[in-house]
């Protein structure tokens, strides 16, 4: 079932709070606020799809609220449509320039006021859309590059700010190019969805990440957890893959399953060690996986980290 939308209004005179609710309290959530102040602490606590907002108001006006609301990183980019007097241009084109996404002239008129936000709902839902696809590899829905990246990024900050782990894994399925050779390239097309959806259940908690990160690579993100923990992870995630029992074939001869080989890194992340190093590290355990035979996980502890470690134990002494 989809969630329902939900609506903030903000306005002064209850009589329009009233009539609005009822204009739409069938369709979606309406959030009720009679000030600016108390507009902007719903909308931060809610986190409404949509903003009807009054331009004039006691005290904190509309475009007061607006300014706020547009300078706080959590209300920012919600869409907000202003409620003006008729014929009020001057209001209109403030409104506007301040970067509302429409207005709706009082008095209301509920066919009116319906179809403008169901309009703005409909592009908030299309918007929200389109940013899942850009983050969605199409062939495996695992998250793509661009969202691992935006997910290190962020992880990084967090684990330097706490001083805690973080753990990065890089996967390759063994020789993948027979594979396809041997089956196609749409067979093997099959096999990268089956491996995928072994790597959507191994990483299904919410703060581990899996990503495709190009053609039969993948990368995986697993924050918070021990070195042990980590490679433990992995090794599971490797004997899922071997189950999946997926043969190949040179002249009609069975050759061996498909399989994958995992470098990983682990590290306490510090202001002098960045997030490339930490994943040439993961992939130079990837390489030293494949030269010591494939289907298998190597793992290091990134030397900042270690550093690091000796200097928190000093401390500790
Ligand atoms: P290794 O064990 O050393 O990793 O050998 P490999 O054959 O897996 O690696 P190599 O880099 O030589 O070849 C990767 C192959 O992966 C070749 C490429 O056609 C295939 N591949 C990459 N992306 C896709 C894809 O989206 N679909 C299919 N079917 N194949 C892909
Ligand atoms: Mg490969
Ligand atoms: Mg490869």
């Amino acid at each position: 079932m989809t969630e329902r939308q939900k609506v903030l209004v903000i306005d002064d005179e209850i009589i329009n709070l009233k009539v609005i609710s009822s204009i739409l309290r069938d369709d979606v959530d309406v959030i009720l606020a009679k000030s600016g102040e108390q507009g902007i602490r719903k909308a931060i606590e809610l986190i409404p799809d949509l903003i009807l907002l009054d331009v004039m108001m006691p005290g904190m006006d509309g475009f007061e609220t607006m300014t706020q609301l547009r300078h706080d990183v959590r209300t920012c980019a919600i869409p907000i449509i202003f409620i003006t007097a008729l014929g009020n241009e001057i209001h209109e084109e403030k409104g506007l320039l301040l970067g509302a996404s429409d207005y709706i002239q009082k008095p209301l008129h509920t066919n009116i006021v319906r179809a403008r936000i169901q309009l703005h709902l409909k592009l908030v839902k299309q918007q929200r859309m389109l940013e899942r696809l850009a983050n969605i590899d199409p062939l495996t829905s695992l998250a793509n590059r661009r969202k691992y990246q935006d997910v290190i990024s962020m992880e990084w900050d967090v684990a330097i700010s706490n001083q805690s782990l973080i753990s990065m894994a890089i996967i390759d399925i063994d020789n993948f190019k027979q594979y396809n050779d041997c089956h196609g390239h749409a067979a093997g097309d099959r096999v990268l969805q089956q491996v995928a959806d072994v790597f959507s259940k191994q990483f299904s908690h919410e703060t581990h990440l899996v990503a495709r990160y190009g053609g039969e690579e993948f990368v995986v993100l697993l924050p918070g957890l021990l070195e042990e923990e980590s490679l433990a992870i992995m090794c599971n995630c490797l004997k899922a893959v071997e189950q999946l029992d997926l043969p190949y074939h040179s002249d009609d001869q069975r050759v061996g399953i498909v399989t994958i080989s995992v470098g990983g890194a682990t590290c306490r992340p510090s202001s002098s060690h960045d997030i490339d190093t930490f994943f040439r590290s993961a992939d130079k355990m990837l390489y030293l996986a494949k030269k010591e035979g494939k289907n298998r996980v190597c793992w290091t502890r990134d030397d900042d980290s270690q550093n690091l470690k000796s200097l928190l134990e000093d401390q500790n002494n």
